[in-house]
């Protein structure tokens, strides 16, 4: 029986939109960026696909890298908000997990830990974003006391974030990239700059380690270009099915609110999806939606467990009808546009109602 709201994974998609960072950054070591259980695609099954392919995986958080070697996973794992307490970093030390240091209190404790084995920590300039790492003087005094700590990997890795590359005519972004070559430049670590959206379009910031996340599972990082132009394919696309069709008289209201009016007489279309299961609650009116793989409008309000689309256009649609909300054949970026997000929180939205299923 196929579930009412379910998201369908190709995971070939994956491996060729790897293969596309590779074509960007020939000369680049690859750590893929899987957190937030693999952008809502499965932690484990994404890291399974990768395993061969790529020379180190990033996490966001100390438990997401201890699940990932409690299940066996062999790659270097570097976790990028690093350690906040003793305990975290004993995890680390633990489990093998590589950590990002970005504050002054991380190296004090690194001073006073006795773990047997060492740990390899990327250090992080603050270029910018105002968020994690050191900024100026504080990032040199940061890799001098690095240098003198025991147990720690030499030299420590040199790392980064652009907070602009998003946008290709942000002039910003070639100031914070030169910022880091030039903090950098005495210090003999590998050094890693690179996201998704660098990777494509930004080539001056590639550097040693590039850091694919969004692209890998075919979504563009750009604001103003969508997936295949990028030659990326979808990952997963998510699948529901109409559950009722009506009669729609002109003038009549739907859903919550009333905020869709119908303004010539229609049939309107039910479909099993909400935010209940991650489809994103200020999707506009309007709002693309596949249905017998034929685009229809999402009216009126998204509630918890339904949307409405009207279909005007599909005299023939009825209950059971198959429907896609994005992925193949729709892309992500629209919907994204429509309800005023970025692909990336609707694919980490995805609720646990959603079935995942390996094509
Ligand atoms: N590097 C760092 C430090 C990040 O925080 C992220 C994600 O937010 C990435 C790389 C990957 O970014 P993207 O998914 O845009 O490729």
């Amino acid at each position: 029986m196929i579930p009412a709201a379910y998201a369908l994974l190709n995971l070939d998609a994956l491996t060729h939109n790897l293969q596309v960072a590779k074509q960007h950054a020939p000369d680049a070591k690859i750590m893929a960026v899987i957190k937030a259980n693999a952008y809502g695609h499965g932690l484990l099954r994404v890291a399974e696909v990768l395993r061969r392919q790529v020379d180190a995986v990033a996490v966001a958080r100390v438990d997401e890298g201890v699940r990932l070697r409690k299940a066996g996973f062999d790659k270097p794992v570097t976790v990028l908000e690093g350690f906040v307490c003793a305990d975290e970093l004993k995890l680390l030390d633990q489990y093998g997990l590589d950590a990002v240091i970005h504050c002054f209190e991380q190296i004090e404790m690194l001073r006073q830990r006795h773990g047997p084995g060492k740990i390899s920590v990327w250090l992080k300039l603050d270029v910018g974003m105002n968020r994690l790492g050191f900024k100026g003087a504080d990032f040199h005094q940061a890799y001098r006391h690095l240098r003198q700590c025991f147990g720690i990997n030499q030299p420590p890795r040199l790392i980064t974030h652009l907070a602009y590359a998003d946008d290709l005519n942000d002039s910003r972004t070639s100031p914070q990239v030169a910022l880091f070559n030039e903090a950098v430049k005495d210090y003999p670590g590998e050094r890693s700059v690179a996201n998704s959206a660098a990777i494509l379009g930004w080539p001056d910031a590639l550097a040693d380690w590039v850091r694919p996340g969004i692209m890998l599972f075919g979504c563009s990082p750009f604001v103003d270009r969508e997936a295949w132009q990028l030659n990326l394919k979808p990952v997963m696309s998510l699948h529901s099915r109409l559950i009722a069709v009506k009669p729609l008289a002109a003038g009549e209201a739907v859903g919550y609110g009333g905020d869709w009016v119908c303004e010539k007489a229609t049939r309107l279309g039910v479909v099993a999806i909400g935010y209940g299961d991650g489809y994103p609650r200020y999707a506009k009116s309007g709002t693309p939606v596949l249905v017998n793989g034929k685009v229809v409008p999402m009216v009126g309000r998204v509630s918890m467990d339904m949307i409405t689309v009207d279909l005007q256009s599909q005299p023939d649609a009825k209950p059971g009808d198959p429907v896609t909300l994005w992925g193949e054949g729709l892309a992500i970026e629209k919907i994204a546009m429509a309800a005023d997000t970025i692909p990336y929180t609707l694919l980490c939205g995805i609720t646990q109602r959603v079935q995942i299923i390996e094509r």
